[in-house]
């Protein structure tokens, strides 16, 4: 069943519990845009909530009336109507006409052409869409991109307080933004989407595991946590999701085309062999890893820059060395979720060294911290590894504004590091999409890496000299003496030049003159204080000094 996508607008409490109602949907659920408060600023209690409820919904009964007719309401209740801002999901007040979280306005057209959308004013203009014709190019490179409308079908059935982040909605705001770049359709290779077989889903997830998400297709809603829903649909949605990443792995492997894009959802590097969590149902990039494997490929690397630790992706190959994994993600000392990928979590049995997690201790991480942990790291690595084909998790919620990573990671920076990836593996890269919940932020990134997969140069960074936070230094300098053990190619005279162009790099910043009267006072390098080497010292060498 092909069903068109539905660029609504924002999600509207008013009108939304108006649609609800009229397809027999719950009445709870279709007042669940609506708040009841007190003109003093208190949520009123239940008997007055419901009391107003009754109003709005027009099942006033007479008997209720005489029987409070001695009632005297102690304030004047009225009635709060909120909308959700389509590109964060954050609730605003009726009267404001923008988001107060991320400016989006309230009717912008997101949806229709993505981030090239004005964003602070109502969509609609004809000029814009003039503009977004001229753009339209052809691909240098065979990219190919793989979709399919029906995993917009998945979806939370039951909206709680708020829109579920994971929403069908990210799909159409980068596919709006791959149209409006010129991108597609027309300058990519659109594989048609399949439905992963059984045999192919055991091949990385349990039987039961595969069992529990297709009984979720006679349910019009179950949850697997209390953040991980299915609805009806869910189970042929992650069923196209896990197709589609399979037939752009084969499809990059054989030489049919050059690399690729899985615009897809539910994602997938949370889940487990036996696990489904973390809004994942099937694991897209381990299928997509089996799929290559079996298509011919030795070896696989899989680069998870999704700013979540992707759990399911590591247990599944932990054992493995046949998949190298790298992630860099949030860490902060466990307690960013999930909680794994610590720097000394490195795979086991065969499979020792085979796992690289990158873990930041804190938010704010952004593109120079990413490139540098990828010049240093990844990339040596990765091309001592020398894989048959790189597959990226590409979350974009290190994306500056996304709502739950909290990073820095600009559309510059998601390029640069995909430019980076396409000199491993002589170029065939799979892209597949993972978490990120700002839509505008989701847009432009994806956009910005497709365009490097098509063949244009990435953008520059802002900071060519690329100086780390003295937080992504001191978590690449941790990184680098665990896989050390591992990696011939992170070799001790590599590491300390590039420790003293670090340092040479903090000393020239610091001379540089004064442009502001009153400059602002920088925090400094920690190892000025006690020598500046003696914290590479005590990375590299650990309880020796
Ligand atoms: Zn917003
Ligand atoms: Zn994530």
């Amino acid at each position: 069943m092909a069903v068109a996508p539905n660029p609504t607008t924002p999600l509207d409490g008013a009108r939304w519990s108006a649609s609800c109602e009229s397809s027999g949907r719950d009445g709870d659920e279709a007042r669940a845009g609506l708040e009841f408060a007190a003109s003093d600023g208190r949520i009123g209690g239940s008997a007055k909530e419901q009391l107003l409820e009754e109003l709005v919904y027009g099942e006033w009964d007479e008997a209720d009336e005489e029987e409070d007719e001695d009632w005297e309401p102690g304030s004047t209740l009225e009635l709060r109507v909120r909308w959700f801002c389509v590109n964060c999901t954050m609730p605003n007040v009726e009267e404001s006409t923008h988001c107060k979280l991320c400016s989006e306005h309230r009717y912008s057209g997101i949806l229709n052409q993505g981030h090239l959308a004005p964003a602070f004013t109502q969509a609609g203009t004809e000029e814009l869409a003039k503009d977004v014709k001229a753009l339209k190019r052809l691909s240098v490179r065979r990219t190919a991109i793989g979709y399919d409308d029906r995993m917009l079908l998945h979806a939370e059935f039951q909206m709680k307080s708020n829109p579920h982040p994971e929403r069908p909605d990210r799909l159409r705001s980068i596919l709006a933004g791959f149209t409006a770049a010129g991108l597609y359709p027309g300058g990519c290779i659109l594989i048609p989407a399949r439905e992963i077989t059984r045999v192919e889903l055991e091949t990385v997830h349990t039987h039961e595991h595969v069992e529990v998400v297709e009984a979720t297709s006679s349910l019009e809603s179950s949850y697997f946590t209390s953040d991980t829903y299915a609805n009806g649909h869910s189970a042929l949605a992650a069923r196209l999701a896990a197709g589609v990443c399979a037939d752009l792995a084969s499809a990059i492997l054989s030489g049919q085309v050059d690399n690729g894009f899985a615009l897809v959802r539910p994602p997938g590097h949370h889940a487990e062999g036996a696990t489904v969590m973390g809004f994942c149902l099937h694991n897209n990039a381990c299928i997509a890893a089996k799929a290559s494997q079996a298509a011919g490929a030795k070896k696989v690397l899989i680069v998870d820059w999704d700013v979540h630790h992707g759990n399911g992706t590591q247990e599944i190959f932990e054992h493995d060395p046949s998949v190298l994994y790298i992630s860099l993600h949030r860490h902060e000392g466990g307690l960013f979720y999930p909680g794994s990928g610590a720097a000394h979590e490195v795979g086991s049995g065969p499979g020792e060294g085979f796992s690289i997690n990158i873990p930041w201790p804190c938010s704010g991480i952004g593109d120079n911290d990413y490139i540098v942990a990828f010049q240093h790291i990844v990339l040596p690595i990765a091309k001592q590894f020398a894989p048959d084909i790189t597959i990226v998790s590409a979350g974009f919620d290190a994306a500056r504004g996304d709502p739950l990573g909290g990073c820095q990671v600009t559309p510059a920076g998601f390029a640069q590091m995909t430019q980076l990836l396409s000199t491993v593996s002589g170029g065939k890269l799979l892209v597949v999409l993972e978490g990120g919940y700002n839509l505008r932020s989701i847009s432009a990134s994806a956009t910005a890496v497709l365009r490097v997969l098509c063949g244009e140069a990435p953008e520059s960074l802002d900071d060519e000299e690329l100086l780390p936070s003295e937080a992504g230094w001191a978590t690449v300098l941790e990184v680098y003496a665990v896989q050390s053990r591992y990696w011939s190619a992170l070799c001790l005279p590599a590491f300390m030049k590039f420790t003293s162009q670090h340092i040479n790099g903090h000393l020239k910043a610091s001379k540089r003159p004064k442009r502001e009267k009153h400059p602002r006072v920088v925090a400094r390098p920690i190892w000025w204080t006690w020598g500046r080497k003696r914290l590479v010292y005590k990375h590299w060498f650990g309880t020796r000094l």
